[in-house]
């Protein structure tokens, strides 16, 4: 995929308009990497696509090559992040299928989570003939495990207590194992499994690949690394934890359409500015609609909008014309956009890295930001990885408990004029700012950003001026000539 890597010029000339707008700029760039990047197969990319896998998560991109390299890898990541991704993919394309022995170990702290690893592997695994991924854990009869093991596994994943259990009975055999995985190992030794841990990895071949991942890093992390790794590549994500600005605050919304709870949250909240998002394209498109029948000034922004289109509805929305954005991860996606007031999440995605995403984008660099979320009560899963993945609890309210505010939509501040020059005609911000200026005709102070571009610029202009310095800038000259104006 190709990503353009372009600035857009952000100038705001002269004095700094009273109403002005606050300095947003956007820069593109290419930060989450597709896995069709990776050596991978075919079947195995066609695999990852049919379970809407396209984007590795950051700890996939940042821990994938190194695995896919058969480097030992020690990986900070917490819950949620995507981890089973990125060790499942490393131990799948060292698998033999037609070898009926397990060649990949998973440790695993619960019984749940071992459950829910051995079923994203097998979802993993589809692309691949036949492979048996079989869970050892305690609270299950031991006689039909040793049944499943002699019928023979590829993939063993379960908790250290059990495994060790097996080793002792002799019904296990760790000879064949190529891959071994110390998942959320930290819990594990916070669950008195130190001992059976080491145990157990001595009885795997030195020649195997060990990943160990871990919320955190505590000396018996390290001294499991130091002595059972081998020179293991470290890599960590950045805890994108949202800190104290940032008011998150989620709304229950059984008694309403999600339409109507938006456009309470609207009303009520008033924002100068937000940013909408959508999980599909489709909704997005929707939504706009549906925004715009209700006298809001919302543009959509989608994967499927020419570069110029792009362009023009960021320009609009930085200069504060048309302060909604309703938009896809997709579209958002290596988009900065800094000082946003508000992020209102239509739906949530499934993916609490996706939510931390999503809401980062507002009260950064010690501003106060607002982040509000609508859910449904069967969505409650999502919240709950959520809380997980931030640990701490989040601010539940149902929507009915949000007042009725009848006032109507707040129309924009801004209005932006398109100019049909540019770089190219050698357009500057000042050339712009002098045609509206001159002979004192329009107040500098109702001016707000200028955006020049290679063939045409743009100019905000206070709505109620918006009509004269349009006539002015028709009639008129820049730098010599007229131009082409249109409002949009
Ligand atoms: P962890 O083990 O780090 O807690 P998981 O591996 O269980 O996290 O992944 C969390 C959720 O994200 C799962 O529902 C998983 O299916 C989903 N997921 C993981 N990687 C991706 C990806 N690259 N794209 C989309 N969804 C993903
Ligand atoms: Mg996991």
């Amino acid at each position: 995929m190709h990503v353009p890597h372009q600035k857009v010029a952000t100038l705001v000339y002269g004095r700094r308009p009273a109403i002005g707008p606050v300095s947003l700029s956007f820069e593109y760039s290419l930060t989450d990497p597709l896995f069709s990047v990776l050596p991978l197969s075919a079947a195995l990319i066609a695999n990852l696509e049919s379970l809407n896998y396209l984007w590795m998560t950051p700890i996939q991109a940042r821990s994938l090559p190194p695995i896919l390299e058969g480097r030992d890898l020690i990986a900070k990541a917490k819950t949620g992040s995507g981890k089973t991704a990125a060790f499942g993919i490393g131990l799948l394309t060292k698998l033999n299928p037609r070898f009926y022995a397990p060649q990949a170990l998973i440790l695993s702290p619960t019984r749940e989570l071992s459950a829910q690893t051995a079923g994203e592997i097998r979802r993993l695994a589809r692309f691949l003939p036949n492979i048996k991924v079989l869970t050892l854990c305690g609270g299950q009869p031991i006689g039909p495990q040793i049944g499943s093991l002699e019928h023979g596994a590829h993939v063993l994943v379960g908790t250290p207590g059990r495994l060790q259990d097996h080793l002792s009975r002799g019904t296990l055999s760790l000879e064949k194992i190529q891959t071994l995985v110390l998942d959320e190992a930290d819990r594990m030794l916070e669950m008195g499994f130190f001992d059976d841990m080491v145990r157990i990895i001595r009885q795997i071949p030195a020649r195997r690949q060990t990943l160990l991942f871990s919320a955190t890093y505590p000396d018996r992390i390290r001294q499991l690394s130091a002595e059972f790794q081998n020179e293991p590549v470290a890599v960590s994500v950045d805890e994108m934890t949202s800190d104290d600005q940032l008011e998150q605050l989620f709304y229950r919304i059984d008694t309403m359409t999600r339409q109507k709870a938006l456009i309470r949250l609207m009303r009520h909240y008033r924002p100068e500015s937000a940013v909408i998002f959508c999980n599909t394209k489709q909704c997005c498109g929707e939504l706009t609609e549906y925004l715009q029948d209700q006298g809001f000034s919302a543009a959509a922004l989608h994967g499927d909008l020419e570069q110029k289109d792009r362009d023009r509805i960021l320009v609009q929305f930085a200069n504060q014309s048309s302060p909604i954005l309703v938009a896809t991860d997709v579209a958002a996606r290596g988009l900065d956009i800094k000082d946003l007031q508000v992020v209102i999440n239509y739906e949530l995605f499934p993916r609490p890295d996706v939510y931390i995403h999503r809401v980062g984008r507002t009260g950064r660099a010690g501003k106060s930001g607002l982040a509000l979320s609508l859910y449904e009560k069967r969505e409650q899963h999502k919240l709950d990885a959520i809380t997980k993945f931030q640990g701490k609890p989040l601010h539940c309210e149902t929507i009915d408990q949000l007042p009725d505010n009848p006032e109507a939509a707040m129309p924009p501040l801004m209005a932006t004029l398109c100019i049909s020059g540019g770089r190219k005609q050698k357009v500057r911000p000042g050339d712009i700012l002098g045609a509206l200026t001159g002979e004192s005709a329009i107040d500098a102070a109702t001016i707000g950003k200028i955006d020049i571009f290679d063939f045409w610029s743009y100019v905000a202009i206070k709505q109620d001026v918006a009509e004269r310095a349009l006539q002015r800038l028709k009639t008129g000259r820049i730098k010599g000539r007229t131009f082409n104006v249109k409002l949009i």
